[in-house]
């Protein structure tokens, strides 16, 4: 009989790695997710072209971009206007395949419905959390899965043969392998994100990245712009020290679902304006406004225990900069997959995907603690607080390159590597027995 393999968390990263494990054979999956209902919430993000191509062996590439924008160019703005640089993205800068900005809630859905689809109605328990109760000297752990009141009336306490926590940046799986490691750090900044509804000719065709050292917005749109479309909807992300905002107030534990005025920040971004784009026209155009606490992980020295591991923001939750936090998670899947499929058995297989993964997301980390590519942006502000005329008179073209090459090699996502094709394909049915 095939592994029983339990998934904790049915965000990206938990669903794509039941999709990943099912593909190279595995047939016993579980992902058990803590909320009742797989909901469409959050709002944009972006899929580097290293994810695409694995969502794409995957067979769901076609379903995802019905709601998705190949993102072709991302500019970059000294807080006055001026541009500071641009970069091609996606198939214009080389890659085989596309970058995609695209509704968080649009990707989690269509991976719930190819779990559903290919492992059966069941796969996807919802409104049940995963505890963890021991790591076992066989190296399996036993979970007590509880109701979200924290019941455990009806539901089953076992040890699967494998556990997978994508279980998320506060993850119950991690804090099982991790006791005391307690809340997820924060840097001081609050992000606040919503997606609006504007009229198409208002909206640029580009990603753009604006700010000064402090003060940072994230716009792009999340509707291929098409002749006789009128509305476009557009996603914006913003960040700023919580110490300029006149009343702090209690910005939480960081739940994703936490809506605020955008009265509160919207005075922050006044004349804020990049080739035609309006950031207050954007902000007042939102259907609603988040409020998110800027906080990541401290990298770990271990992700794997035995038979338990971990995947996505559960093993390496970073600060939303370069696109990372969905990407990496479904490279991890994939990844995770592969080894499970190539390896002898488990605890060998969990090893050698941390071995492939770990030392790159560390990384990765801490590049995204020190700006990664938006460095340009302060270091911009630096040279010439009151804006420039010739941006090659305060960051050198060769100076801008090499912050972005070297961003770009740290997760091993540059085209040449990219284009390789995915190292992560393995026979069908490869894992059986
Ligand atoms: C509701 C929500 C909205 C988000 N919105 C955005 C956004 O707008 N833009 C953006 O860039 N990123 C967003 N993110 C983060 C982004 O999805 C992740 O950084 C990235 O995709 C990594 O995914 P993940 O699957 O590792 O973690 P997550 O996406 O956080 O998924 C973890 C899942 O595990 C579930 N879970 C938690 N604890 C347990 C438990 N004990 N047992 C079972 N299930 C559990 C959670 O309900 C969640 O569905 C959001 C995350 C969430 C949960």
């Amino acid at each position: 009989m095939t592994p029983h393999i339990l998934i904790a968390g049915g965000g990206i990263a938990g669903l794509t790695a039941a999709l990943s494990l099912h593909a190279v054979g595995y047939e016993r999956i579980t992902v058990v997710e803590a909320a009742r209902r797989i909901r469409p919430i959050g709002a944009g993000l972006n899929l580097m072209p290293d994810a695409v191509r694995e969502l794409d062996a995957l067979g769901i590439l076609d379903r995802l971009e019905t709601h998705a924008v190949r993102t072709r160019e991302l500019r970059y703005y000294h807080r006055g206007g001026g541009l500071i640089c641009r970069e091609e993205r996606g198939l214009r800068a080389g890659y085989r395949w596309p970058q995609l900005s695209l509704h968080r809630g649009h990707l989690q859905q269509v991976l719930a419905e190819a779990v559903r689809r290919r492992l059966g109605a069941d796969a996807i328990v919802g409104g049940v959390r995963v505890n963890c109760l021991a790591v076992l000297p066989d190296g399996r752990t036993r979970v007590q899965l509880q109701h979200r009141d924290g019941a455990t009336r009806g539901l089953a306490s076992f040890e699967p043969d494998v556990l997978i926590g994508a279980d998320g940046i506060r993850s119950a799986v991690r804090a099982a392998l991790n006791p005391g490691e307690g809340e997820p750090p924060w840097n001081g900044h609050l992000v606040w994100r919503g997606v609006s509804r504007m009229e198409a000719r208002r909206a640029a065709p580009f990603m753009l990245v604006a700010g000064d050292d402090r003060h940072k917005a994230v716009v792009y749109p999340l509707t291929e712009p098409s002749p006789g479309r009128r509305e476009v909807l557009v996603n914006w992300a913003l960040t700023m020290p919580a110490d300029a905002l006149d009343d702090p107030g209690d910005h939480g534990r960081g739940d994703w679902d936490r809506r605020v005025p955008v009265g509160r920040f919207l005075h922050h971004y006044a004349g804020w304006r990049f080739d035609g784009v309006s950031v207050p026209d954007v902000l007042r155009a939102t259907d609603a406004a988040f409020e998110y606490p800027m906080v990541d992980r401290e990298p770990l020295a271990r992700w794997s225990h035995g038979r338990t591991t971990l995947i996505g923001d559960a093993a390496h939750a970073m600060y939303p900069v370069g696109s990372n936090g969905a990407t990496q998670s479904v490279v991890d899947a994939r990844a995770l997959a592969h080894a499970m499929a190539t390896h002898p058995g488990p605890a060998e297989a969990l090893r050698a995907y941390e071995e492939a993964r770990r030392p790159a997301m560390t990384e990765l980390q801490l590049a995204n603690r020190g700006l990664g590519p938006e460095a340009v942006i302060n270091l911009a502000h630096q040279r010439a607080p009151g804006g420039f005329l010739d941006i090659d008179d305060v960051i050198p073209p060769r100076e801008r390159r090499e912050i972005a090459a070297r961003y770009a090699g740290t997760g091993a996502f540059d085209p040449a590597t990219v284009n390789l094709g995915s190292p992560y394909e393995v026979p069908v049915g490869a894992a059986l027995p």
